[in-house]
């Protein structure tokens, strides 16, 4: 068996409304899906993405022009070589380095090698990261992003809170970051709409300073909150300690991390109560696994950083395998979902309960529709 075709959907979805966070707006979805084929005709599909602010075609260009000539022609179940093969070393990966977009591009390949695998063997990726520890995994409901380039209001974070919790979430996570009037009045806002018993996470992408999560912690402290994620530059992990030893909420961090390398100061320096590889970033479900088994040996949780199409299914399954899941992060509207749900139907639905069952079909459990791949699909 070997891989005898590679193929990239550079993909852009428009937004009704453009979406914020602290750090910025975008008005388009784009992300890219991959496919490999293998001589017998199976195919498997991967997700590298999304993409704010354009640039899908740069991935398209890394898979066609770099990735794709190594790996034709290959074992698609030979994961973890084809992996350091994608990365290269030395003078291998001298151009493109062992981080950021190559990581990710390679991360939808190495996902693909994943769902053709499983496919070739009849089996639930899960199945083959150790088994089945988990039949569904707690969901939390993510979102909260501001509209039309401004932070949303109490009233409105509210509003999205009772959504949320009528849905049968157990936990929401929103963004912060705003000023500390704006943040303080929006988590008063959605603690008094959720009452006591449901989880609060809320995520600065990393828009304080040390000294500006100490000024705050005690005041955020006091909403009972689940995790703080990404309170300041992921560039700082001596700084991210320094808080994890003083504030007293779990601190969480990880979708801005390339390969489990990039993970090891962060956990062995306890910056972190919470581990989010991204599966895409991160380098795909391999580099995903060995991140979740660093993180327990040093007792911390695992609630990946989920926000993809195809990538949803590759998260799910890394969770099932994992005994120290805290939650999958869960997106419920925008670009993302309406992507996926156009993309994959009703794969990897969140039930009324809050949590999203764990398919038992071959390799990542999911029937991509091509239609959809065309509908949204961007030329070069
Ligand atoms: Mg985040």
């Amino acid at each position: 068996m070997n891989i005898v075709k590679v193929e990239t959907f550079p993909l852009s979805f428009p937004l009704e409304v453009a979406a914020r966070d602290a750090t910025g707006v975008w008005d388009s979805w784009d992300t890219v899906i991959v496919r490999l084929t293998a001589s017998d005709g199976t195919v498997g599909y991967g997700e590298i993405g999304p993409v704010h602010g354009g640039g899908v075609l740069a991935f398209k260009a890394l898979v066609d022009y770099r990735i794709a000539p190594r790996i034709l022609g290959e074992d698609p179940l030979d994961r973890e070589r084809l992996f350091q093969k994608m990365l290269g070393q030395g003078t291998s990966a001298y151009a493109f380095g062992e981080k950021g977009a190559i990581v990710s591009a390679i991360a939808g390949i190495e996902m693909a090698l994943w769902d053709l695998t499983g496919k070739i063997l009849k089996t639930p990726v899960y199945q083959l990261l150790g088994g089945r520890v988990l039949s569904r995994i707690p969901a939390y409901a993510s979102g909260f992003f501001g509209k039309e380039g401004r932070p949303l209001t109490p009233k409105e974070c509210a509003e999205e809170a009772r959504r949320y919790a009528d849905q049968g979430f157990k936990g929401i996570k929103m963004k912060i970051g705003y000023g500390r009037k704006r943040d303080l009045e929006n988590l008063e806002a959605v603690r008094t709409t959720l009452g006591p018993d449901l989880g609060i996470m809320v995520d600065a992408n990393q828009g304080f300073t040390v000294a500006q999560v100490l000024q705050l912690s005690d005041e955020l402290a006091a909403f009972d909150l689940t995790f703080l994620e990404e309170p300041i530059s992921i560039h700082d992990v001596a700084g991210m300690s320094r808080l994890s030893a003083t504030v007293p909420i779990p601190l969480a961090a990880g979708e801005n991390y390339y390969t489990h390398k990039e993970f090891r100061d962060l956990v062995t320096q306890r910056a972190v109560s919470v581990v989010q590889p991204d599966v895409i970033h991160v380098g795909g479900i391999g580099e995903a696994k060995k991140v979740a088994v660093l993180a327990e040996a040093f007792g911390m949780a695992l609630s990946p950083h989920i926000h993809a199409t195809v990538g949803v299914a590759a998260s799910i399954q890394l969770l099932a395998s994992c005994p120290h899941t805290l939650a999958a992060e869960y997106i419920t509207s925008g670009g993302s979902y309406d992507l996926r749900r156009a993309l994959l139907g009703d794969a990897y639905m969140v039930d009324r309960e809050g949590y999203v069952p764990v398919p038992d079909d071959p390799g990542l459990g999911i029937q991509v529709n091509t239609e959809a791949l065309e509908r949204y699909g961007i030329r070069g």
